[in-house]
């Protein structure tokens, strides 16, 4: 096998090639799972001056503005404004706190008080969830904390505030997990495919949104598209396909374990829905298969207990 490494940006699939900034490249069959992308419904400055958490270079600038926020010497109050009620922000709204803590120790900086307020449009948070799981997030956060402001529209963000239903709420840290969308390369490529409402691609029942192309994962207009399991799940249907299989895809429903702080997180299958250390538990435990999905079950399990290691105990408050 030969890895290359190019950003793709177009493709022609009666020629079979695909454009590439390095070259092009001809293929007999193609496989598309380029993810998903951040934006920003053309909300006035969250461009410029929020934070996102979609990829290895935004957790970067993240990092290094808490820590020099952390050690910038003033006892000003510190605020963090989560954009987002979804699985990510709940879970970033959870462990934000405890990781302020862990830099403020590592670094011996003073304490100095820290809000942290998660922001969400809908009516409740985790809205695609039960009201029930819907409610247990809730709570578990106020137990740590958050402050939680549901109904609330975000309207413009500067350097230094966020306008939230036309009131200004002062923060230099916003970070917006709200927003995703399908990579631009289909709606650039439009002509070659068929793209549902919110530009996903449509496939047939083989995964084939063109022939010889098959297009899976966050990309393609599948019912539970957006999760990491579906991702995988459509990986190895398309790869039993190549193989020889006949069979037609059929969707697979996941669970949704939302950790909320360490150890702790609502759970939710069917009918099945509880929030607690069992729902960590069982995060845990997903972490161990979804390593074992990529490693040998021995590496697997090592990287496993490393993670566990490297979790700092949980404060009760975020404030000092
Ligand atoms: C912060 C965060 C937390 C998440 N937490 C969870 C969770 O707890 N559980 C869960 O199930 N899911 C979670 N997800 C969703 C999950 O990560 C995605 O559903 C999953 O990664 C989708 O897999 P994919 O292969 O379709 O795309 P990706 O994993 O996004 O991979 C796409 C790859 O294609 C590359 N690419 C994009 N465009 C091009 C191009 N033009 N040319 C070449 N390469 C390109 C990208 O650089 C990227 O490496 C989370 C997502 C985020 C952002």
């Amino acid at each position: 096998m030969q890895v290359v490494i190019d950003s793709i940006s177009a493709i022609d699939t009666a020629a079979k090639t695909l454009t590439g900034q390095a070259a092009a490249y001809s293929y007999h069959t193609a496989v598309l799972a380029l993810g998903s992308v951040t934006t920003y419904f053309g909300i006035e400055g969250l461009d410029t001056y929020s934070f996102g958490i979609k990829s290895q270079e935004e957790i970067r600038k993240l990092q290094e503005h808490l820590w020099k926020e952390m050690s910038d010497g003033s006892d000003d109050e510190k605020h963090y404004v989560i954009i987002g009620g979804g699985p990510t922000g709940v879970e970033l709204a959870g462990g934000l706190g405890e990781y302020i803590l862990r830099l403020r120790e590592h670094f011996g900086i003073k304490k100095k008080k820290i809000s942290i307020s998660l922001v969400e449009a809908a009516p409740r948070l985790l809205p695609r969830n039960t009201e029930a799981t819907s409610k247990r997030a809730r709570q578990r956060l106020k137990e740590l904390g958050v402050h939680v402001q549901v109904n609330c529209k975000v309207e413009k963000q500067t350097a230094t505030e966020l306008v939230i239903n036309g009131k200004p709420l002062a923060t230099q840290t916003v970070i917006w997990t709200s927003g995703v969308a399908n990579a631009p390369f289909y709606k650039a490529n439009e002509a070659q495919f068929t793209l549902n409402e919110r530009g996903k691609v449509n496939v047939d029942k083989h995964m084939k949104a063109a022939p010889h192309v098959y297009v899976i994962g966050d990309n393609a207009n599948t019912p539970f598209a957006g999760l990491a399991q579906t991702a995988l799940h459509d990986a190895v249907f398309v790869a039993k396909h190549l193989n020889g299989s006949t069979k037609r895809y059929t969707v697979k429903s996941q669970p949704s374990v939302v950790p909320i702080g360490e150890k702790w997180a609502v759970f939710e299958y069917g009918k099945i829905q509880f929030g607690g250390r069992l729902g960590g538990m069982m995060r845990s435990l997903a972490d161990l298969v979804g390593y074992h999905d990529m490693l040998p079950i021995g590496w697997a399990m090592k990287t496993w207990r490393m993670q566990g290691k490297k979790q700092l105990k949980l404060p009760e408050k975020l404030e000092s």
